[in-house]
């Protein structure tokens, strides 16, 4: 039986991975600080702990696996990214937990070990003009990140790579553009900009308004999770290792975003653009390399995800308002 451990399974992306994993047949071992919070996860074997913890490490990949995914990170929307405030916490943690899993993928092996990288890692003097940012794969150096998060990143990458230079390990890449989707975190802080919207609409009391960060024209692509997971099993189904963007190239303003959801609810909003973290004015996949390498592109409309997540974030909103007695 083909086998896969799956670290970050408690997290949005991971979560969903699990349940395509399953579907193809694999034993998987899923991994996580915390379980799932929306849905119960079908893995073989859910491991409770700490990746940072090398000992820890050392006892859930003790064993050559088929496939490794790694997706545990310390990450969130602009409100956790771009604050500072969580700047230390995000490169230690992250590194760490690349750190030890690259250190076990030496000793044991896998097939193919996936990471997570991210769309952070472009450099900000190529994101200025929210109407043309350019996020080609090639275009990451010389490095500018705006974010420390995209600098852990953007290191991390090279760790990776260099594993796979100095002990032949297959290592495969994908940079995320703003995945979003059912079964994500939606409140908090760590939420993102599909998902925090989606709740204001959702919250929002007909005829009111809601509030945007930033002056609504930074530009961003979104996919929906379930074309990501397409993406991730093509690039680790084939030769190539990338670092290969997995994004939509359907470019949107944040208020058009916004406009777009008031529209699904049916509610009458009017928007209010009020100080906030934005991060670049600009930024959208380039899919090139993808379509080229993988015959990858997504297959569906950004509507489409943003109905599906509105409801989905309509009934966890509704869910607790009106807890069952
Ligand atoms: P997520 O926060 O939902 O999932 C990450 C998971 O990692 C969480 O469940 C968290 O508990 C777990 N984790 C964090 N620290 C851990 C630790 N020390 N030990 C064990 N588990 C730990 O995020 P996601 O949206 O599912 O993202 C998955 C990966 O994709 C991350 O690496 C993220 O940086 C990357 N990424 C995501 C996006 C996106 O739009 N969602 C975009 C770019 C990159």
């Amino acid at each position: 039986m083909k086998t896969a451990l799956v670290c970050g399974a408690g997290g949005f992306i991971g979560g969903h991975l699990v349940k395509r994993l399953k579907s193809e047949g694999y034993w998987i071992r899923a991994v996580d600080l915390k379980l799932h919070e929306f849905s119960t996860s079908p893995a073989d074997e859910f491991i409770i702990g700490d990746l940072r913890n090398q000992a820890f490490c050392n006892e859930i990949y003790n064993q050559n696996f088929n496939r490794v995914y790694q997706l545990a990170a310390d990450m969130g929307g602009a409100g956790y990214i771009f604050t500072g405030d969580n700047d230390a916490d995000v490169m230690y943690n992250s590194a760490m937990i690349n750190l030890n899993i690259l250190n076990l993928a030496k000793v044991h092996g896998a097939d193919a070990i996936f990471y997570s990288s991210s769309a952070c890692i472009y450099p900000e003097h190529n994101q200025l003009d929210s109407e043309n940012p350019n996020c080609a794969e090639d275009s990451a150096y010389p490095a500018n990140p705006d974010s420390e998060y995209g600098w852990e990143k953007l290191f991390s990458e090279r760790l990776y790579l260099n594993f796979s230079k100095n002990f032949n390990l297959n290592v495969k890449i994908a940079r995320f553009h703003n995945i979003f989707g059912p079964e994500g975190v939606w409140m908090g802080g760590k939420e993102k900009a599909p998902a925090a919207l989606c709740r204001k609409v959702a919250q929002a009391v007909d005829g009111s308004e809601i509030e945007i960060w930033g002056d609504g024209n930074q530009t961003r692509s979104f996919l929906i999770v379930d074309e990501c997971i397409d993406g991730i099993q093509k690039l680790m189904n084939s030769d190539f290792p990338g670092p290969v963007n997995i994004g939509s190239e359907e470019m949107i303003s944040i208020n058009q975003l916004a406009k777009l959801i008031v529209q699904i609810s049916g509610k009458n909003l009017s928007i209010r653009n009020i100080n906030g973290p934005v991060g670049v004015r600009g930024r959208n996949s380039d899919n090139t390399l993808i379509f080229q390498k993988l015959n990858w592109q997504p297959k569906s409309k950004l509507r489409d995800g943003i109905e599906q997540t509105y409801r989905w974030i309509l009934r966890q909103v509704e869910k607790k308002e009106k807890p069952s007695v």
